[in-house]
Parts: structure tokens; C-alpha cells; sequence
């Protein structure tokens, strides 16, 4: 019986170093490209993701940036689009590797999950209707109502304000739709999509007022700890390095970082 055991003991061990490699070799140290890099995004936050007008694929800043990670690291990049606030939980169940969708790196997200460097500076600004010149910051909106897309840094900001009667949505452009329909004051949300929103047709009911509120940075989140962090920095360090990161940046935005 004994042998019985020792035996399965030692076919054991001898199948898990196989399934491991083994320990100590040359191969060992370096880190094995995922082949797929699963990518949840949300797809309603242009101009970073978004779908290509008349298709199902999506484009956009987050996307090409996304995609030209996962060339330069050797892995086939699959993108599922999900709620905003679907993208942590499913960093944690690990049904997705990464999560791209202009995500701010906040205090809060980090006890959750682990953040890639930071690829774009960001902030929050205040959208309302065109005739709406009563307001000029956001120590007017005590007590006012306003929309914001939920789990994002503009829900919390709206949150803030003192006796504000804060409604969610599942997108931003529901948020603006809401602002439209006169059932809220005010819209809080990142300025480089109420930007793009406005240009696209936007402005001829909505402007936004004030100032940017303070600097926000987005990064690529994976699960907490996840090693795939340090690949994807050091991806996106090369493609900083040979212009890459500079011509989708431009391409987005019409200048260079
Ligand atoms: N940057 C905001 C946040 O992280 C909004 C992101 C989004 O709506 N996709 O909360």
C-alpha cells in the first residue's frame, strides 16, 4: 500500500514538472507571451472605443493602442465589449486579461486590481444645455440634478456635490441624451469624450463650462498582481520608443504627446 503511494507521489511530481517545464532551465526565466490577450472594454466611449460606423468592430484610441500591445508582445487580441462596471468584476473572475476603456487610476481601483503605466491624462468637465448660463463651476450644482455614467470617476464627482440628485446610466451618451430631454441639469463626464461629442453634433444643444477638474490618468488594468502588467508596459515602452505609440496618438488626437 505504501509503495502503492509513493509511487502515485512521484508520477505526480513527475507530471507537474513536466506541465511547469523544468525548473531551473534557460526558458524558464523568460516570460512566455500570452498567446491571447482576452480585452474587455466598454464600446460606447468615443474617441477610445467605439464601433467603426455601420460594423460591429470597434476602433478607436484604446483599440489601436490595445491591438498594436498585443503585436508587439506576439498575442492574438480578442476585445469583448461589457459594462463599465462589468470590467473589474470580470478582471476578477478571469473571464477577460485586460481591461481597456478609459480607465482612470484611482486609489480606490487599485485595492482591486493591478494598473499598466499610464498612457493618457485625462479629466472630468461639466456638460449642460446651450442656454444654460446661470452656471459656471461646480459649487453651482448643490442640490441640482445631474447624470453620470455609472462607476466611472463622474459618478463619484457628482456624488460629491452637496445635495445633488445624481442619476446613472449605462453610457455616456444616455447621460447626454438624459441632459437633452431636460431631466437633468448637468452631465459629468471625461472631457475628451464630451469634446468628441459635442463636435459630432452634440453642441447644438450642449456646452460644457469651467475648467477641467483635476488631472485623471488612464491605464490598462489587469487582476490584481497579475505579471502581465510588467509585459504590457514593456510593450507599450517600445512602442513609445519607435513612434508607434506617437502615430495612433496623433491619429486620436491631432497632435503628438
Ligand atoms: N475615466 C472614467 C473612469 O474611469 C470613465 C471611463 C469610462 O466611462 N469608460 O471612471
Amino acid at each position: 500500500m505504501k509503495k502503492v503511494l509513493v509511487f502515485l507521489m512521484m508520477a505526480i511530481m513527475a507530471c507537474s514538472m513536466m506541465l511547469t517545464g523544468c525548473g531551473g532551465s534557460k526558458e524558464e526565466k523568460k516570460a512566455e507571451p500570452a498567446k491571447v490577450l482576452r480585452v474587455g472594454t466598454e464600446p460606447a466611449f468615443a474617441p477610445f472605443e467605439f464601433p467603426k460606423e455601420g460594423s460591429k468592430e470597434l476602433t478607436g484610441f484604446d483599440i489601436e493602442l490595445v491591438q498594436a500591445i498585443g503585436k508587439q508582445m506576439g498575442a492574438k487580441v480578442e476585445i469583448s465589449g461589457m459594462g463599465f462596471d462589468a470590467l473589474i468584476p470580470a478582471l476578477n473572475a478571469g473571464n477577460i486579461d485586460v481591461a481597456i476603456a478609459g480607465m482612470t487610476i484611482t486609489e480606490e481601483r487599485k485595492k482591486a486590481v493591478s494598473f499598466s503605466d499610464p498612457y493618457y491624462t485625462s479629466g472630468l468637465i461639466i456638460m449642460v444645455k446651450k442656454d444654460n448660463t446661470a452656471v459656471k463651476s461646480i459649487d453651482d450644482f448643490k442640490g441640482k440634478r445631474i447624470a453620470a455614467q455609472i462607476g466611472t470617476t463622474g459618478e463619484m464627482k457628482s456624488r460629491s456635490v452637496e445635495g445633488a440628485k445624481v442619476t446613472t446610466f449605462n453610457t455616456q451618451d444616455e447621460a447626454a441624451l438624459e441632459l437633452k430631454n431636460g431631466g437633468v441639469d448637468a452631465v459629468i463626464g471625461d472631457l475628451p469624450v464630451m469634446e468628441y461629442y459635442l463636435a459630432k453634433g452634440g453642441s447644438q444643444f450642449a456646452m460644457t463650462v469651467g475648467e477641467k477638474m483635476e488631472a485623471e490618468q488612464y491605464g490598462i488594468a489587469a487582476k490584481k498582481g497579475s505579471k502581465l502588467v510588467e509585459d504590457i508596459n514593456k510593450a507599450m515602452a517600445e512602442l513609445k520608443k519607435n513612434g508607434e505609440f506617437d502615430k495612433i496618438y496623433k491619429k486620436w488626437f491631432g497632435e503628438a504627446k
